[in-house]
């Protein structure tokens, strides 16, 4: 069993109030049976919601560097079938990008009924990276978190299942991953000097994410803060998140999935009575 740490409200969030070392009674061992068994429900939920065509789900990851998006996005990935899911990366935006609003480029890859979009960085960008190197200033940076609350608020009341992931890591942790990288020639694609500059805003950005998760939790947007250092931990709670929040609607898609059913089933009757006829 791992929780993640659910906000779904505003208010005043201290970081260090959580522990990225946290792993509760698990370990290693044992999370893997269990993420295999909340992957198979997570695969059969994710195809009620693919039949039923009533929701989209939304699933949001935020991390420092190394914080384990990437490694994330396999595990769920692994859990689902990919005719109902993708991924989008939001990077550094391009001129046409950052010509338009904040959320242009994040509108277009908003998941349609009955798919599943994962973000890989997101919106929340335009609240941290910027806010942390001074490219907003704070008024600024409040109008977007209204703009953010607002734009989430929509796209729930669009049926849009939504979840915010914070993936939290130390700072020594962080550490230890990036020298783990330079000391492995497989991993070596994924260094970035710029990752040892943002690094030493650390603290600016643990502020930034703080006022950001802060600021846009809601019932309908809640934030989840996911201690990280352990991958399996992270990947555990990640998945019974995942899991519980879409098993919550199972028995609305079964309904749907049978009324559509029941409706084809008609359909084909009338069709075949009229060829019959004629
Ligand atoms: P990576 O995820 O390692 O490929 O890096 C993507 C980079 O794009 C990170 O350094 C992000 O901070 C940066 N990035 C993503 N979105 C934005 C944004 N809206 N404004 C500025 N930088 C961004
Ligand atoms: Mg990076």
């Amino acid at each position: 069993m791992a929780n993640a740490i659910k906000i779904d409200k505003p208010q005043k969030i201290r970081l260090k109030d959580y522990d990225p070392n946290e792993k509760g009674k698990t370990n290693k061992e044992s999370s893997e049976a269990e993420i295999q068994s909340l992957s198979e429900e997570i695969n059969q939920l994710q195809d009620l919601l693919y039949a039923a065509q009533t929701h989209s789900v939304l699933i949001v990851l935020q991390a420092p560097d190394t914080g384990g998006k990437d490694g994330t996005i396999t595990h769920v990935m692994a859990a689902v079938n990919p005719l109902g899911c993708s991924v989008a990366s939001f990077k550094v935006p391009s001129t046409l990008e950052a010509s338009h609003d904040f959320l242009w480029r994040i509108h277009q890859q908003t998941p349609g009924k009955g798919n599943m979009t994962i973000f890989n960085r997101s919106h929340y960008e335009d609240v941290l990276v910027t806010k942390v190197h001074g490219l907003i200033d704070e008024k600024t940076c409040k109008k977007r978190y209204d703009h953010i609350k607002n734009f989430e608020a929509m796209l729930a009341d669009s049926n849009t299942i939504i979840m915010k992931f914070y993936l939290m890591i130390s700072k020594d942790e962080q550490e230890k991953r990036l020298k783990a990288r330079e000391a492995d020639p497989s991993k070596a694609w994924k260094l970035s000097a710029g990752d040892w500059k943002e690094r030493e805003l650390w603290d600016k950005y643990m502020g930034a994410y703080e006022d950001a998760i802060g600021a846009t939790a809601a019932p309908n947007a809640p934030w989840y803060i996911i201690p990280g250092n352990y991958k399996w931990y992270r990947n555990l709670a990640i998945a019974t998140t995942i899991r519980d929040t879409l098993a919550a609607y199972k028995g609305e898609w079964e309904d749907a999935l049978k009324k559509i059913g029941e409706e084809r089933l008609k359909e084909l009757k009338e069709a075949r009575a009229g060829s019959d006829r004629a």
